[in-house]
């Protein structure tokens, strides 16, 4: 299974519009954070995790021609905003699958109406076919998928395990029942967003707390916001086995 990291920052990304900070103006690569998302690729099947504003440039970027579907964590902006640019793999491939907790997928209903209108349906808009996901594993194409379960402040959030891939963000509690499904998994993907405690997400201590309790072989922070430091100097302070992900890269699972 191979993994590209798509975006790997908060909701405003980094740099921040008009930001002055030192992060927000730094030179590395690494420092640019688009919107988080991840690609998931095995056999011949490709699907995307979250669809956020940046999703066309991330497809453009990673040199993406089609895809399965886009499983969806949560309903915020930063995760589904891009929707409305699924229409060149629409007007390719056809109707798009999207895979979302019932909550999430009444939020698309709303925001992106002209997908779903029966009636004087504008010619250019995209169809897609919902699948809901309940907390119990479900399937895509040839792989089960098992959802786990966790609260973003006071929203529920799903993280997913792709075989021995789990991918977690906008956590602040997971359960230990919920944490079971995935320990000792190979490769972990979890947010941090920054140093100071957050009431949402988890902060690099939680995160860090977080990972000992899964015990994977190697953890990857994600959705970082400028506030957790530059990438080098962060990276080189986190235990052995924790890397920070950034923008492009590319891992075998
Ligand atoms: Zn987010
Ligand atoms: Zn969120």
């Amino acid at each position: 299974m191979k993994i590209t990291f798509l975006g790997t920052g908060t909701s405003q990304g980094i740099p921040i519009i008009g930001s002055d900070h030192p992060v927000c103006l730094s030179n590395d690569p690494k420092d640019k954070r688009l919107r988080v998302s991840v690609l998931v690729e095995w056999d011949a099947f490709t699907y995307v995790v979250d669809c956020g504003p940046d999703f066309r440039y991330q497809m453009l970027r990673a040199g993406v021609k089609r895809i399965d579907g886009i499983v969806f964590t949560h309903e915020h902006s930063d995760h589904v905003l891009g929707l409305d640019d699924i229409r060149p793999f629409y007007f390719r491939q056809g109707n798009i699958p999207l895979y979302a907790h019932k909550r999430v997928l009444k939020s698309i209903k709303r925001r992106f109406d002209y997908f779903f209108a029966k009636e004087n349906r504008y010619p250019g808009a995209p169809e897609v076919i919902t699948h809901r996901i309940k907390n119990k594993p479900f399937k895509l194409k040839n792989l089960e998928v098992v959802p786990i379960k966790g609260k973003h402040f006071s929203l529920q959030v799903f993280g997913f395990k792709f075989n021995d891939f789990a991918y977690l963000t906008d956590m602040k509690t997971v359960s230990d029942k919920e944490i079971e499904k995935i320990k000792n998994v190979k490769v972990l993907v979890i947010n941090a967003l920054r140093i100071k405690p957050h009431q949402s997400h988890f902060n690099l201590e939680e995160a860090l707390e977080f990972i000992e309790k899964v015990n994977p072989e190697t953890a990857y922070l994600t959705h970082i916001s400028h506030l957790l430091g530059f990438h080098k100097e962060v990276e080189e302070s986190l235990p052995k086995r924790v890397f920070l992900a950034y923008d492009g890269l590319k891992i075998t699972v």
